[in-house]
């Protein structure tokens, strides 16, 4: 994958305020001479961490200043992305702490801190304070990448925008700048959010490079589940800078969810740690779902944990007093795992991907595609994929069987909603199937990449109970679960 995977456009970045580059030059003016002037002072540890705390502060506050900054001072961000991201020994860890403790003590321009600060340790202040402001910079990132558009070489008015290229991200190998914010996020521990949502960020903007570097060191996956569960556990003390839910939801939603995504990742990520991960997934989910404080991203975050939960809780055949309260109907009463479940988690990675869905396809990861006319949920790149996959050419299914079930289907369920209103509405719009037409449902779903391996094998197991054979192409298969 390039860096212009799920390209759309020309890469303009096309912000509301237009007025990022005009007006008010003077108030700005002073602002980018300190970023110029920061940007050095971090690359050789030369700034005080009190002041550059404040700096980052200001900035988290003010997107518009941030705005202006990626557009003009590179070589700041790039003083910030090294200094998050720097590979530290203990005895360079000391050095830094010698040199943070001394630059705050020569430093003339903070006397108006006196005690406040969120780490006794200035090599803490340091870490944090960079780790704050690479995650203010890679905000319209996220935006563009949530958007499914193309993030890096943007361009704003003109001005290129950091980062321009992966590399940007990754001043030295990427497994050691993972393994260098995740020693940061394991320092500042509960204090503070802020390693871990530039972890987050990272997944979701470069998760071709971040995904393989987990997924080849066992060390580093688990450290970061451990990091997210810490965080999860912490969800509802408000102390800690930025907000824990915030923090572990924004990794967790980019390793489900992010653009890229396979079904199975999410799974193969967090299997080995699924005792730690899940009791702190439902504390999390409990902070997360109280109404006591505004919490950034909720809305986006509470369903990616819900999932979750109720992914792990089904894996682990747990008892249902395990489940966050809020949550328990979902799997009261006699649930067991149904063809309808199965349906659910399929048309939910379709919707949630925006590959092109025609198997053969050459370039499938690119793009804000157009969904098809019928069914309104699978995506093609183009024309010719689109007519390959309806009349069933490199696929095992014709699209043409399918579409109009799904059609049936989709306007009153909805898989991106709650699982057992998406039940209910499917077993209301789908009780005058005919047998093919449930036979061509079930082939379609155990023949589909998408759906998750555990449940087609869930599903053949359950095929086997019932004595029935596996569906096959076309055949009058009857579903097990019919
Ligand atoms: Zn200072
Ligand atoms: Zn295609
Ligand atoms: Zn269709």
């Amino acid at each position: 994958m390039s860096d212009t995977e799920y390209a759309s456009s020309d890469g303009e970045d096309s912000e509301d305020d237009v007025q990022v580059l005009a007006g008010d030059v003077e108030a700005w003016r002073a602002d980018i001479a300190h970023a110029k002037e920061t940007g050095l002072s971090l690359s050789d540890a030369t700034c005080c961490p009190v002041c550059l705390l404040a700096f980052a502060e200001r900035l988290t506050a003010d997107k518009r200043n941030v705005a202006r900054l990626v557009a003009i001072v590179h070589s700041f961000w790039e003083g910030c992305a090294a200094a998050a991201t720097l590979p530290r020994s203990e005895n360079a860890m000391r050095d830094l702490r010698t040199a943070m403790e001394r630059n705050t003590t020569e430093c003339k321009n903070h006397d108006e801190h006196s005690g406040e600060l969120p780490h006794t340790d200035s090599a803490l202040l340091f870490l944090d304070a960079a780790c704050q402001l690479v995650y203010a910079g890679l905000g319209h990132m996220m935006a563009r990448a949530s958007q499914q558009k193309r993030t890096f070489s943007s361009q704003r008015h003109g001005l290129a925008l950091w980062p321009q290229t992966r590399n940007d991200l990754f001043p030295v190998a990427p497994v050691d700048t993972i393994d260098a914010l995740l020693s940061c996020a394991e320092l500042v521990g509960r204090a503070s959010g802020y390693p871990l949502l530039v972890l987050g960020v990272y997944m979701l903007i470069a998760r071709a490079v971040v995904l393989p570097v987990f997924m080849q060191s066992t060390n580093l996956c688990q450290r970061v589940i451990q990091v997210v569960a810490n965080t999860l556990t912490n969800a509802s003390a408000a102390s800690a800078r930025a907000q824990p839910f915030t923090s572990a939801g924004l990794f967790l939603y980019a390793l489900r969810e992010g653009p890229g995504t396979k079904p199975d990742d999410m799974l193969a990520f967090i299997i080995d740690l699924k005792d730690v991960l899940f009791p702190a997934l439902c504390i999390g989910f409990d902070a997360g779902n109280g109404d006591t404080e505004d919490i950034e991203g909720r809305e986006a975050f509470l369903p990616t944990v819900r999932s979750y939960i109720l992914r792990l809780h089904g894996i682990m055949r747990l008892p249902v007093e395990d489940l966050p309260v809020e949550i328990r109907p979902e799997v009261q009463g006699n649930y067991k795992l149904q063809f309808p479940n199965i349906l659910y988690v399929l048309l939910g990675n379709i919707s949630r991907t925006h590959r092109c869905a025609h198997k053969g396809c050459p370039t499938p990861d690119a793009g804000a595609f157009k969904t098809c006319s019928g069914c309104h949920l699978l995506r093609y790149c183009n024309a010719h994929c689109q007519r390959n996959d309806w009349n069933g050419r490199g696929y095992d299914m014709k699209h043409k069987d399918v579409c109009p079930l799904l059609a049936r289907i989709l306007p009153t369920a909805d898989p991106k909603g709650p699982e057992l209103a998406f039940i209910h509405a499917y077993i209301t719009a789908t009780a005058n199937f005919d047998i093919f037409e449930r036979g061509y449902l079930a082939a379609y779903t155990i023949d589909n990449d998408l759906t998750p391996l555990e449940l087609k094998a869930r599903f053949k197991e359950m095929a086997a109970e019932k004595g029935v054979n596996l569906p096959e192409r076309r055949t009058g298969f009857r579903s097990p679960f019919a």
